[in-house]
């Protein structure tokens, strides 16, 4: 018989991991606070079920993907949450981008129990979910992770243990802190061009195969030339991650300034209602700067 996955959070990100591991033969006990995404992955032979403590009642191993801390605590740790309904052994794989210490604090709090956890964020956005070719990075015990590599595999193309519980959102953060401040420095050079009366799109066509060219390049300038902000990855979720870093940073007394502006860059932009678009958008903060 096809081994039971649990999965809580059928985003931008988790309906696509979710229909890998179905296509790959596992069978999906699904769960969503929004009832759409659960009705259309039963249309394609998941099981539905109404809480995460029902999906953690009928499967052993359970993949949360939410937005934040306080849903990955409140999915996992709160009333009909996964815990109330996960057995000794049963392991937990937190894959949604979390404060570090908060992947620490659900692990300590499921261990009381006997439940197992490790925390595991992806890098590569929708398509990478799509293509199964995620960057995951992973926290926890060596032989939990071993029993897991094998869903990690359909999902993603890049797979490393960093380190103990807490390590994979660790090495998240870092990534986020790159990829933020490469879109905020491709919006200035594309500013600069077009103020300058040089065609943004040549000057990308130009430099993406010399040093400066990068996956964020790639992925992001076309979108930025095409004005096409549809998400992708929301600017609230970058915030979030930003807000995550300067936070671990702190407790750290690690100083990390260009972090620090760009997280008010997109504080601002979502103050002028651009919390949901892609976070190429931060091209408008740097283009009103410029009156454009
Ligand atoms: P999303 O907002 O599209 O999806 C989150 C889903 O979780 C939604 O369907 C929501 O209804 C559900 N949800 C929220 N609270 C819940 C709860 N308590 N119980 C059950 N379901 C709940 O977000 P996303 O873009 O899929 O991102 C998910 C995570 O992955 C985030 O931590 C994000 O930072 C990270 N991430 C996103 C991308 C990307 O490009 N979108 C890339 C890498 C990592």
């Amino acid at each position: 018989m096809a081994e039971q996955i649990g999965f809580i959070g059928l985003g931008i990100m988790g309906k696509p991991m979710a229909r890998n591991l179905m296509k790959a033969g596992y069978e999906l006990t699904v769960y969503d606070i929004v009832g759409e995404p659960v009705e259309e992955l039963a249309t394609e032979g998941a099981k539905p079920a109404s809480s995460g403590k029902d999906v953690a009642a009928v499967t052993d191993k359970i993949i949360t993907m939410l937005p934040d801390s306080a849903d990955s605590e409140r999915a996992i740790l709160g009333p009909d949450g996964v815990l109330e309904g996960a057995k000794p052994g049963s392991i937990i794989i937190d894959m949604s981008s979390i404060s570090p210490i908060m992947s620490q604090k659900i692990s300590a709090e499921c261990a009381l129990k006997g439940v197992e956890m490790l925390d595991a964020p992806v890098s590569g956005g929708e398509p990478g979910a799509i293509n199964g070719t995620l960057a995951i990075m992973v926290g926890g015990k060596q032989e939990i992770y071993d029993q897991c590599v094998d869903l990690f595999d359909i999902m993603g193309g890049t797979i490393n243990l960093t380190g103990e519980i807490g390590a994979g959102n660790t090495t998240k953060l870092a990534n986020q802190i790159i990829v933020a401040l490469n879109i905020e420095a491709l919006s200035e050079a594309l500013v600069l061009a077009q103020k300058a009366g040089v065609d943004p799109e040549k000057v990308f066509n130009a430099i993406r195969g010399g040093l400066a060219g990068s996956a964020v390049m790639e992925a992001k300038a076309p979108m930025m030339l095409d004005r096409n902000f549809r998400a992708g990855f929301r600017i609230r979720l970058h915030q979030k991650d930003l807000r995550n870093v300067l936070q671990a940073a702190q407790e750290l007394n690690v100083p990390l300034p260009a972090t620090a502006l760009v997280q008010q860059m997109l504080g601002s932009l979502v103050n002028d209602g651009d919390q949901e678009l892609d976070h190429s958008a931060i091209l408008h903060f740097v283009e009103k700067l410029s009156d454009i």
